[in-house]
């Protein structure tokens, strides 16, 4: 699968201001049924649910009004046996209501707002929380107690990801550990990335992913 290319919304659908136009409606009250089709559809519920009855030889189960938060439940024309919309579906584990799940995150609309220099705070406000979190876990706080001598643990290499300077505490462990440090940027390239992996970077047709601006800049923009 391109994963750069793939989305749920079909091809033939113009995205452009697809939450606003075709998933927000969706999440208003009264409108739970459509919001149940619309998840089936994209296939975050099941399109196809067996009886798990044995009795009933593997017949599909069916789509019932019922009155319950999600509004529909699969049900057996041969046992009447009721089952949640979710059931065998990815949202099976998620115990909020549909709407909650499928709506923007409120830190999503923050970030579109906050412009280049404040998105660039706001993540690297995140990486300090996070790196904190991630050092005082009982593993690593084992792995930086661990005596420098013959004893102390083996590694092949450290594998680390990229983001807001704070792999350099990866760095660390790369030296205390006398093994490779591997460094790697899941997301876009951006310019202090290329320059700490020592990748070859060009603003002039691939802008920061924090910019307003598309491959087609003009001079200043470039
Ligand atoms: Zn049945």
């Amino acid at each position: 699968m391109d994963i750069y290319n793939y989305s749920p919304v079909p091809k033939d659908v113009n995205i452009d201001r697809y939450y606003e136009s075709t998933i927000l409606p969706l999440l208003q009250p009264g409108k739970e049924g459509d919001l149940c089709n619309w998840l089936k559809s994209i296939g975050l519920l099941a399109t196809e649910v067996k009886c798990p009855n044995a009795d009933c030889n593997n017949v599909n189960l069916t789509w019932c009004k019922a009155r319950v938060v999600d509004k529909y439940n699969w049900s057996c024309p041969l046992c009447k046996k009721k089952l949640p919309i979710r059931y065998k579906s990815f949202l099976a584990d998620f115990k909020c209501d549909l709407p909650s799940v499928i709506k923007e995150p409120p830190f999503l609309d923050e970030i579109g707002r906050a412009g280049a220099t404040g998105l660039a705070t706001i993540i690297w406000n995140l990486s300090l929380d996070g790196t904190d979190k991630v050092l005082a876990t009982d593993v690593l706080q084992k792995l930086i107690n661990a005596p420098q001598d013959a004893s102390q643990p083996k590694f092949d290499a450290i594998l680390t990801e990229t983001y807001c300077l704070t792999e350099t505490i990866a760095a660390g462990f790369a030296q205390k550990f006398d093994c490779p440090l591997i460094n790697y940027q899941p997301g876009p390239m951006t310019a202090n990335i290329a320059y700490m992996v020592g990748n070859p970077y060009n603003p002039g047709y691939m802008p920061d992913y924090k910019m307003p601006f598309t491959s087609n800049m003009n001079l200043w923009q470039r």
